[in-house]
């Protein structure tokens, strides 16, 4: 069997592998096993992918090769183990803004082992040529707009730059001339490659990219995430197309495809237009958090919420990225332990972008060992509010506002949220009266039946724990 045969079965193998590992990561039960089935068909790839691309080159190319691959896996795996939940949206976004380089950097080599040499002494077809120039365009394009995307989404998520929406005048008439030019200039490349048309089309992409997510403000960031994820998807498939991999191309496919079904579920949930979102916030207009002035909030203390805990008989935890920042799932889940051992109904309520990333609440919830059949979605919870007593809503801010069903001027108008205020009584634990990742000011925290739990939520949950 040649090398080539025995390469292009084992991409087979990996790639079954990756659509397990994907149907598995769908539901809690299975993700474990869906993460097996993922680096064994990374495994795969990447065994067959270097035996097969070494089979004919010098031994220090291998040897610089195989140097690479460990350094890549030595950092893969100490960031893997170092990187903190609530750090997990930004180590992502970072991970894409790499795909999309090297989808740039394939791209770039394309063009200078074919286009550069006039394509006349190379192995490519004459008739292919113009397929490799359009190949490698695209690539380039949907490369560099991934790459400077993830960092601008990188840079956001890890608040590094603030999340409110660029607002350049006319900025989808920038889009548009960004797409416009974009195609005018593969047109021309097709015809007449060139170094300038390429760097061109690596400025525009790269401008562009950075602009689109630079447009897109605080509650919409999860879908630029994930529309991210798709995008580096394609990217990937892209340079498998130059590559001539067909398992890069299959699984960027697999990426591309599943990151914009994300994308299109997220935007569903927070009651968004797809379209309008991946292109930059189209046809939203700015707006900003008005100063209405709600009034005075009141304050609680542990030991009297630890007796209204006492008295209630239904309480509905609804967590938010505070739950994440404080680690406060361990004792959240112990406080639930023991209000379910003293027969109060208590269930979690989870809003689909509560958090810092899709599932976030329910990966913590399932690390502490909360029963999976108490932590229920926002739909399947969301009419029973009023006839609940208490709500804690630890760390969550945007997903439980008012403001989103009352106030059509509010920059979160029309994202569905959690109803917490519908019930006798809501205690919010924060540390002051901060917004939350939208910026936009919270008026639940000021309603008659809401009172203030001020501090640190793993602290605040302890204290409650000792009080009862
Ligand atoms: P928010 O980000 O709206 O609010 C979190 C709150 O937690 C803050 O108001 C903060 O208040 C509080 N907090 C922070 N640290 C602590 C702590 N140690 N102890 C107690 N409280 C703390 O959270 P939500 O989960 O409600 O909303 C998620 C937001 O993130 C949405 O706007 C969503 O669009 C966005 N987003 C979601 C993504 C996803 O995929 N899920 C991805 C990107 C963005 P204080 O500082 O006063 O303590």
């Amino acid at each position: 069997m040649s090398a080539e045969t025995i390469a292009k079965a084992a991409y087979i193998v990996a790639a079954l592998l990756f659509i397990l590992s994907l149907a598995g990561l769908s539901k809690h039960e299975t993700s474990k096993q869906g993460i097996v089935f993922g680096i064994a068909g990374m495994a795969i790839a990447l065994a067959a992918t270097i035996g097969y691309a070494t089979r004919d080159v010098a031994a220090v190319a291998v040897v610089l090769l195989v140097i690479a691959v460990i350094i890549g896996a030595g950092i893969g795996l100490w960031r893997a183990r170092v990187v903190e939940m609530t750090g997990m949206p930004e180590l992502i976004a970072l991970l894409h803004s790499f795909v999309g380089l090297a989808a740039v950097l394939v791209g770039w080599d394309g063009y200078y082992a074919v286009e550069a040499k006039g394509g006349a002494q190379v192995e490519v077809a004459q008739n292919l040529l113009r397929i490799h120039h359009a190949e490698v365009f695209i690539g380039v394009f949907i490369g560099a707009v991934t790459f400077t995307g993830s960092i601008v989404a990188f840079l956001k998520l890890s608040a590094r730059i603030k999340s409110a929406p660029l607002m350049l005048p006319g900025k989808n008439a920038l889009n548009l001339g960004a797409l416009a030019a974009f195609v005018a200039l593969t047109v021309v490349f097709v015809i007449h490659p060139s170094l300038g048309l390429l760097v061109a089309v690596t400025a525009v992409a790269l401008a562009l990219g950075w602009h689109l997510v630079a447009s897109i403000g605080g509650g919409d960031m999860p879908v630029v995430v994930s529309m991210l994820n798709s995008y580096s998807g394609w990217a990937a498939a892209a340079s498998g197309f130059l590559l001539n991999n067909n398992l890069l191309i299959v699984t960027g496919a697999l990426v591309g495809s599943s990151g914009a079904y994300l994308s299109y579920i997220m935007c569903q949930a927070m009651n968004r237009s797809f379209i309008s979102v991946i292109a930059g916030g189209f046809g939203i207009e700015a707006k900003t958090g008005d100063e209405t002035d709600y009034g005075e909030h009141r304050e609680i203390n542990a030991e009297d919420t630890a007796d209204l805990l006492r008295e209630a008989s239904s309480v509905i935890i609804t967590p938010g990225y505070g739950m994440a920042v404080a680690q406060a799932q361990y004792p959240v889940a112990d406080l639930t332990r023991k209000l379910r051992e003293r027969g109060v109904d208590v269930r979690f309520g989870i809003h689909p972008v509560a958090g810092r990333l899709p599932g976030h609440m329910n990966v913590l919830l399932a690390e502490a060992k909360v029963p999976y059949d108490i932590v229920l979605e926002m739909d399947e919870i969301n009419d029973d509010f009023p006839e609940t007593s208490v709500v804690l809503v630890i760390g969550a801010n945007d997903t439980v506002n008012p403001a989103a069903t009352d106030e059509p001027g509010s920059p979160i108008a029309g994202m569905p949220v959690l109803h917490v205020w519908e019930a006798e009584n809501v205690i919010v634990f924060k540390r002051s009266m901060a917004a939350g990742y939208a910026g936009v000011q919270n008026p639940l925290f000021f309603r008659d039946n809401s009172q203030m739990l001020f501090g640190d939520a793993k602290a605040r949950v302890e204290d409650i724990l000792r009080a009862l």
